[in-house]
């Protein structure tokens, strides 16, 4: 049984999100935005620059909606500094090849991990498409929510953008 994809598709780093943390998907959904004061962020987007320098075609917007890193004949590539949340940055690239696919174009996912000088190749089963359906699912869920899902300490928490919002009461 399909989903109303026209109804359930979001940007992909919503997808993302969704795998690193729920609270960090509905504070980004809601606007609530400290991610320009992140050392992180800028240090990604500077990775983002520099990666295939030799390349033209960068920066590929589908519907206003999804922003490719890059797309060939046959990839979309996606460009990540490191392989810390790989699961997170999978499902991203599945999801774009699964919007993809409701467009009626097939490709294969690519993800250049900067750091390591690692690339990993993910095709999109139909395993693969039945996660992305009922994460989107989810994630609308969530995005309806009228308070945040409840604080949940992560190992990574103390290097995410919304630190300081999210601790703030919890300081001695
Ligand atoms: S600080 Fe932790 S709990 Fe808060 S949004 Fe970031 S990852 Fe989620």
């Amino acid at each position: 049984m399909g989903i109303d994809f026209d109804k359930l598709k979001v940007q992909g780093v919503k997808v993302n999100y969704f795998y690193i943390c729920k609270r960090k998907l509905w504070l980004f959904s809601k606007g609530i935005s400290m991610e320009q004061n992140s050392d992180r962020v800028l240090y990604g987007k500077l990775v983002h620059k520099n990666a295939y320098p030799r390349l033209k075609k960068r920066e590929v917007l589908i519907d206003d909606i999804l922003k490719l890193d890059i797309m060939d004949k046959t990839y979309v590539k996606e460009i990540k500094v490191s392989s810390k949340m790989t699961e997170a940055d999978k499902m991203q690239l599945l999801y774009y090849l699964y919007y993809l696919k409701q467009l009626g174009i097939e490709k294969k996912g690519m993800i250049n991990y900067v750091k390591e000088r690692k690339l990993e190749e993910i095709s999109l089963t139909a395993e693969y498409e039945k996660k992305i359906e009922n994460t989107l699912v989810e994630i609308n869920r969530i995005l309806k929510m009228e308070t945040p899902p409840a604080l949940k300490k992560l190992p990574y928490c103390k290097k995410c953008a919304y630190y300081e919002f999210c601790y703030a009461l919890e300081e001695d």
